[in-house]
């Protein structure tokens, strides 16, 4: 088939504050080619991101074959490339996530197969979720086993009591078998890393998440070694495999977490396993609970570990995919229908 449109739209949240950059700066993208079927693509980078897609890569898109998967990995070689002046990492290569994942919903649904099935054989079949947030009482009546939850330091000596604090509760709700992880969104330094280790090892904390910023490989890397056994994991702000190559060189973490909507898609993904494999980096993609790595960790070396966020108890949220799986008693797997399986609620464009 040949492609002969792409758009992609910004969604009208209604449960964020209005901001280009709320709701993770989610995009849609939309391919559509000379057969019946359509795609649809899940982008980070916002409205920034949606002039990318269409004032550039559209041009670059349409009128190209689409056959099978290696005509994904030339058309996203192709939009790379003439994306590099702005691209690279950021918003670029956001923007081109959601035009990769579209292909892959086009190709399976043109070949009515789920995305799992182009990506390879099935290797799991549910698999083991987490959630990420603070409700871990609701999350444990719903069945989960594992919890991460976040914790921004202040620079305050207090912090440490704070994390203390998160960690014994959540240890005393989730139950001793549960796996513990913290999220600091970049907010620690090494110091306070190494001293959150010693002070957090009763709690037995499976991964310290994002302690510094994505550009301190070295700082990582040195960390490693200093808060064993818990692992130094990140990469949610990572791209490509041209990233996570640097990512390995530095020995920078024991664990990758690769955003599939904004890393590059599902063929940055393919590629980022290929060096995770050679290194014996264990993968678990950030949000994987969501169609979009969970189609991903189902047929491939993806660790058996899905991130879902279900926020608060009782909260409203912005339902933009139809149909998306949820976990069951702390599982959760892909559906068989064909591309991702989800239909795009347009009452949120
Ligand atoms: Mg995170």
């Amino acid at each position: 088939m040949k492609i002969t449109s792409l758009k992609a739209v910004y969604p009208n949240y209604r449960h964020v504050a209005p901001s280009w950059r709320t709701h993770l700066w989610q995009i849609v993208v939309r391919v559509e080619s000379d057969s019946a079927a359509v795609g649809f693509g899940y982008g980070g980078g916002g409205k920034a991101s949606v002039e990318v897609v269409n004032g550039h890569m559209r041009d670059l898109l349409v009128g190209r074959d689409l056959d099978d998967a290696s005509d994904i990995f030339s058309a996203w070689d192709a939009l790379y490339r003439e994306s590099i002046p702005y691209g690279r990492r950021g918003i670029g290569v956001m923007a081109l996530s959601g035009i990769d994942l579209a292909l892959w919903d086009l190709l399976a649904k043109a070949e009515r197969v789920p995305v799992h099935a182009l990506i390879g054989p099935r290797s799991k079949r549910r698999i083991r979720s987490y959630a990420t947030g603070v409700d871990a009482e609701w999350y444990a009546e719903m069945g989960f086993t594992a919890n991460k939850f976040p914790h921004r330091a202040t620079g305050s000596p207090s912090d440490f009591e704070t994390a203390e604090q998160s960690a014994a509760r959540a240890r005393e709700v989730m139950g001793a078998d549960a796996l513990l992880m913290i999220d600091t969104y970049m907010s620690w330094d090494s110091d306070t890393t190494v001293e959150m280790a010693r002070r957090l090892a009763p709690c037995d904390i499976y991964w310290f998440e994002d302690v510094l910023t994505p550009d301190d490989l070295e700082g990582q890397a040195a960390l490693r070694p200093q808060v064993k056994p818990t692992l130094i994991a990140g990469g949610e702000h990572e791209f490509t495999h041209v990233g996570f190559a640097e990512a390995a060189r530095a020995g920078a973490m024991d664990l990758w977490q690769p955003d599939i909507t904004w890393c590059g898609g599902i063929t940055a993904g393919l590629r980022i396993l290929d060096i995770a494999r050679e290194s014996r980096i264990p993968v678990a993609p950030h949000r994987g609970g969501e169609v979009w790595g969970l189609h991903l960790i189902a047929a491939s070396d993806c660790m058996d570990f899905a991130e879902v966020l279900p926020g608060l108890r009782g909260a409203p949220r912005d339902d933009l995919w139809i149909g998306e799986p949820f976990p069951e008693r702390g599982y959760i797997e892909p559906s068989d229908e064909p591309g991702f399986g989800v239909t795009l609620n347009e009452d949120l464009l």
